[in-house]
């Protein structure tokens, strides 16, 4: 059985003072999604104060992003071993944000997924069509060419545990969630993807879901088969939003 994974990308927020407030509230409420793993994305100058608080409270650390590169004249890049240093175990890669803002391709996202998961990283590879492509009926071919990039470029062995988010690009900051049928039917997509290469992939790989997931329709898409915990951004900012979601990941686990 797969177990829910709710993760915070806090993107470009915070500061310590209301990094500290937050986790204050995310630590105290911990308790209400037992059994489910739960982790926060902060900025990268935060992951060492962010792993100072959390400490002790069974919440994971990710980062946003990885540099495809282990070390050298890289100015301004974060390697993965320096995350692996700051207590990380995850990293995303791929998050829509980077693929359109910051010339992330299919290509250095694959480069991305293997440097981190050589330094011993967990990497959430983020995938997802934007509307017109969804609207030109091309949703599942773009998101298993996103895919098929990380599988052709590590293999089944190198994808490891490594976890997917689906997130339709539409759906990510805009309020207009996907409905638990689309998100399932991909999600069910993806993972017939992956049995295609190999069925204990399949049946280990968690699929979770991102954009615009809050507490009002967690429980929902929660519910569905193929959705194995969501990837939040807006409501991973507000204790008690965030909490809501991990609590229905666990009623969700415990039906
Ligand atoms: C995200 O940034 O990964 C995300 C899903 O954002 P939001 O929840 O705000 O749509």
């Amino acid at each position: 059985m797969r177990q829910y994974l709710v993760a915070g990308n806090w993107k470009m927020n915070g500061s310590h003072d209301a990094n500290a407030a937050l986790l204050e509230g995310v630590c105290a409420g911990r308790a209400k999604a037992a059994g489910v793993e739960v982790m926060v994305c902060p900025p990268a100058v935060y992951l060492q104060s962010v792993a100072a608080a959390i400490v002790g409270h069974d919440i994971a650390l990710g980062a946003q992003d990885v540099s495809e590169h282990e070390k050298g004249a890289h100015t301004g890049e974060v390697s993965a071993g320096m995350l692996t240093d700051l207590c990380c175990t995850y990293t995303l890669v791929g998050h829509s944000e980077r693929r359109t803002m910051y010339g992330d391709t299919d290509a250095r996202v694959a480069a991305k997924f293997a440097a981190a998961s050589a330094a011993g990283l967990v990497p959430v590879l983020c995938i997802g069509e934007t509307l017109e492509e969804r609207e030109a009926g091309d949703t599942e071919r773009v998101v298993a060419t996103q895919l098929d990039a990380v599988l052709d470029a590590v293999g089944v062995e190198g994808f490891g545990k490594a976890v997917i988010a689906y997130e339709p690009v539409w759906a990510i900051g805009t309020g207009h969630t996907a409905t638990p049928e689309q998100a399932q039917a991909v999600h069910a997509f993806l993972r017939g993807r992956l049995a295609a290469r190999d069925e204990d992939l399949a049946v280990r790989t968690r699929i979770v879901y991102g954009g615009s997931m809050k507490a009002a329709n967690a429980g929902e898409l929660l519910a569905q088969d193929d959705i194995d915990g969501g990837l939040i951004g807006g409501a991973s900012l507000v204790a008690e939003d965030f909490l809501a979601i991990a609590a229905a990941a666990a009623e969700s686990a415990s039906a």
